[in-house]
């Protein structure tokens, strides 16, 4: 059954109450204030960060929506784990949605386009709905055979929660604030970029159908995904700065890893795939990098799509209730459309 307009609408609408825990971690970060900063918290709220998104960027995003290099079972696992800690549901949810991304990126079935349906819903309100909370199964059948994975995706709450746990007893209050709340607070945030700023601002090497760009500033924060136009010109490979200054941590991790044997046949583009932008014209470079406009909402068109639809509906259902109203009177009567013709 495909959902009507405002049935769509409707799920697309911030659900406050089942998105009471990400506020609430939010809100645990101004504890701060009340804790001080003590440099271990500090430090370990750090430490988590990068190791957490690392869990995403090389776990969840290269290795589980990508397929851009090989490893073991139990690595997998490991991996999988690693990003469950960042408390952004599942690696099978994450992976299947962010394909998705790829498959339909700044169109308008892009779940998260700033393009589409403005800034903060591309940085956000998208996940704060019901509409897109339930795990796409079909596209992440070749992940969905481990059951490990089915079972950590499902009880994707617990890992971070017994971190939080953990870190109140290893080190008070103090350290669950740094240590889980703020860390995770930043890392969301961080990883947000990715979807939001990363199609905004930057640079555009190459010509894609999206709006990705190249950013350094958003690469270092998320360990080298902000070389997002790099991505998405070329999506499967393990590495996402291309050349030698486009520093990429996550990479430089996993080819560390390769050497101990954790991780193997690390994919990375061909000489031909990087090069390719030399072959554009000056013309096609300086329209690559074309100002682009985006609004912090749903920009105009989306809001005057989403009005018509409303209009249609509304005209729908003034339509059936003639046709109901026709069917209760005599044969003989005249019909409201012809009635309605004579005033
Ligand atoms: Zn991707
Ligand atoms: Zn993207």
């Amino acid at each position: 059954m495909t959902a009507s307009p405002s049935a769509s609408a409707q799920d697309e609408k911030i659900n406050w109450v089942a998105s009471l825990p990400f506020i609430g971690v939010h809100l645990m970060c101004l504890f701060v204030f009340y804790t001080g900063v003590r440099p271990v918290d500090v430090a370990v709220c750090v430490g988590l960060y990068v190791f957490r998104m690392w869990g995403i960027t090389a776990g969840f995003h290269r290795y589980f929506s990508h397929r851009a290099f090989k490893a073991g079972r139990g690595f997998q696992f490991f991996m999988a784990l690693a990003g469950t800690l960042a408390v952004q549901k599942g690696p099978l949810w994450w992976a299947a949605h962010h394909r998705h991304h790829h498959r339909y990126s700044d169109q308008e079935q892009d779940i998260h386009s700033p393009l589409q349906k403005g800034f903060w819903w591309s940085h956000v309100s998208w996940i704060l709905c019901d509409k897109y909370g339930e795990t796409r199964y079909d596209s992440i059948k070749d992940y969905a055979r481990f059951p490990e994975l089915v079972w950590l995706n499902k009880l994707h709450a617990l890992p971070g929660l017994l971190l939080a746990v953990a870190l109140y007893f290893l080190g008070g209050f103090s350290m669950l604030v740094w240590g889980f709340f703020v860390s995770t607070t930043l890392l969301y945030h961080g990883t947000f970029t990715i979807n939001s700023l990363s199609h905004v601002f930057g640079k555009r090497r190459y010509k894609t159908t999206d709006t990705s760009r190249n950013n350094w500033l958003l690469a270092l924060i998320t360990l080298g995904e902000g070389w997002h136009n790099n991505h998405h010109y070329y999506q499967n490979t393990a590495n996402q700065g291309w050349f030698w200054w486009e520093v990429d941590l996550s990479y430089y991790s996993l080819k560390a890893l390769s050497w101990v044997g954790l991780v193997k046949d690390l994919r990375t583009p061909s000489e031909q795939v990087k090069m390719a932008y030399l072959k554009y014209s000056p013309e096609e470079r300086a329209a690559l990098n074309a100002p682009m406009r985006t609004s912090w909402f749903a920009p105009v068109a989306a809001r005057k799509k989403a009005a018509e639809q409303k209009m249609k509906a509304a005209e729908e259902r003034v339509r059936e209730a003639l046709a109901a109203a026709a069917d209760s009177l005599p044969s003989s009567a005249p019909t409201p459309q012809a009635l309605l013709k004579r005033q």
